[in-house]
């Protein structure tokens, strides 16, 4: 068993009260343990957030910029030991932990480059008035399993430049990528601007509810995210609720299945399915139905699922055993329900594995269909009519994104336009960035992440009126 991790609070790497198993879901056996805090101790770290706050808030937009500069630097310098970490913890091939870990420097470094604007409202012979943007105070970023080190960097980026301390929280399955990162920091990030602290998924509502937290910057699933913006509003603290999604994919009649197949395969089986804007429902025209799924089928049935460590892996285990409880238990449904015409089985062996799985003939109502699957599981359905299937994509409490493939973009760019979600691709999906905004509409959530309307989230705004004339 490796090292013990621990946690940053207030400058120290410390151990907690309580300690917790991590499991290798390659392997489904425990394979480090990290430091666990008690309530006290997730106490003693907001109270850290916020002595440092009037410090941190003060210094000059140039030093915190050098200071995220220094953290894209210390990522740089151990990607490949933290990239291990994070698919021993996590499950993702290596080049995709190496990907994940790399873009956590650039989102750093994006931020590092960004000014926060001061608006001018009006400047007239009467009057000046500027918008002002000032750091709330604490902000508790909580973090989900599917991109632990990304989401838990780029919270801290875009909270920290805009002069605000932190207090992070990992997800329990995936907390050591994040503590490593954690201890690589802690000698050049001032005491209590950034601490990072574990719990056993059960500490949340210590962040959400506390009075001296200003703001919560929350990924995780959506009936999570209502319960943090209940916790939160006794003290109306600011919130950014990145939440669950069940984008769709609508072909259009003029795609060529030989060549849009496999782009809309790793929409759907990146991170093992296991991402927010997976593509998770497709619908396909009558005309391609059947040549849509056989290739795809084919596709799942020649890729390679093993350890995220193995060289040539291309998908690897679901991340912890709930997960892929639930997986296997829909897929038992979806038997039913549906033509499985790929996968539906495990290979043999320990590890949390599931083959990826292509389901054809389903209905609109069914399970599959209408919830957030989070994994290697796709359904294919057939449609004839455009307006129809627009309003099909639509009957969902979800509204993440959306895509749409076709090989006329103004068709394409057609549907788009009323398709009701945060985001929508054209042939492409899940294309996100830091300099892009990314937002969720209806249920997945509330408020805007990256780009700079993501990063304003974390300011109060402040407006500044003089009167020109000087009659006092
Ligand atoms: P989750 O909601 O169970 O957990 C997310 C985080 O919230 C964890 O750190 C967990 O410990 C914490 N948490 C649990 N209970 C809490 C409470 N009462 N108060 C505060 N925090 C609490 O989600 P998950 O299973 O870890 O992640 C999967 C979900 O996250 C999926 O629904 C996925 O779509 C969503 N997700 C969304 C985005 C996005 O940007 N929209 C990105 C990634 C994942």
């Amino acid at each position: 068993m490796e090292a013990r991790y621990e946690m940053l609070v207030n400058g120290k790497m410390t151990g907690g009260s309580r300690s917790l198993d991590v499991i290798n879901p390659a392997t489904a056996e425990v394979f480090a343990t990290c430091a666990c805090a008690s309530r006290e101790e997730m106490e003693v770290a907001v109270t850290a957030a916020a002595a440092a706050f009037p410090a941190w808030s003060a210094t000059s937009l140039d030093e915190r910029r050098a200071v995220l500069i220094k953290m894209a630097e210390a990522i740089e310098t151990n990607l490949d030991s933290l990239a291990r970490t994070l698919t021993s913890e996590q499950g993702k091939p290596i080049g995709d932990a190496q990907g994940e870990v790399g873009g956590a420097a650039y989102f750093l470094r994006y931020y590092a480059g960004l000014e926060i604007p001061v608006e001018t409202i009006e400047d007239s012979d009467a009057r000046r008035i500027e918008l002002h943007r000032r750091p709330l105070g604490v902000v508790a970023a909580i973090v989900p399993w599917n991109f632990p080190v990304l989401t838990a960097v780029n919270k801290i980026g875009a909270a920290l430049l805009t002069g605000n301390t932190a207090v992070v929280k990992p997800a329990a399955t995936t907390p050591l990528a994040t503590l490593q990162f954690a201890s690589l920091i802690k000698d050049f990030v001032p005491a209590g601007v950034v601490n990072i602290v574990t719990d056993n998924n059960d500490l949340g509502d210590v962040l959400t509810g506390h009075p001296l937290v200003r703001k919560v910057s929350f990924t995780g699933s959506t009936n999570t995210g209502m319960k943090v913006m209940s916790s939160g509003s006794a003290t109306l603290k600011r919130m950014t609720l990145e939440l669950g999604g069940n984008d769709s994919g609508i072909v259009l009649d003029d795609c060529d299945p030989e060549v849009v197949s496999q782009q809309l395969f790793d929409s759907a089986f990146a991170n093992n399915g296991q991402v927010c804007i997976a593509l998770k429902r497709l619908y396909v025209h009558d005309s391609q139905y059947d040549a849509i799924c056989e290739k795809l089928a084919e596709i799942a049935r020649a890729a390679i699922v093993g350890s995220g460590l193995q060289q040539g892996t291309q998908l690897g285990p679901v991340q912890n055993r709930t997960q892929y409880n639930k997986l296997k238990s829909l897929i038992e449904e979806t038997r039913k329900d549906g033509n499985i015409i790929a996968g539906g089985d495990s290979p043999d062996g320990p590890g949390y594995f599931i083959n990826p799985t292509i389901v054809r003939d389903i209905a609109d109502d069914a399970r599959l269909v209408t919830d957030e699957q989070f994994g290697p599981v796709l359904p294919v359905m057939r449609y004839t009519d455009v307006g129809d299937v627009i309003a099909r994509a639509n009957n969902t409490s979800y509204g993440l994104g959306n895509s749409v493939w076709s090989s006329s973009v103004e068709k394409a760019g057609a549907v788009a336009s009323q398709l009701d979600s945060g985001s929508v691709w054209i042939n492409k999906h899940g294309d996100i960035g830091p300099d892009t905004p990314f937002a969720g509409a209806k249920m997945s959530g509330v408020g805007i992440e990256m780009g700079m309307h993501g990063l304003l989230e974390f300011t109060q705004a402040k407006v500044v009126n003089y009167a020109k004339a000087a009659n006092v």
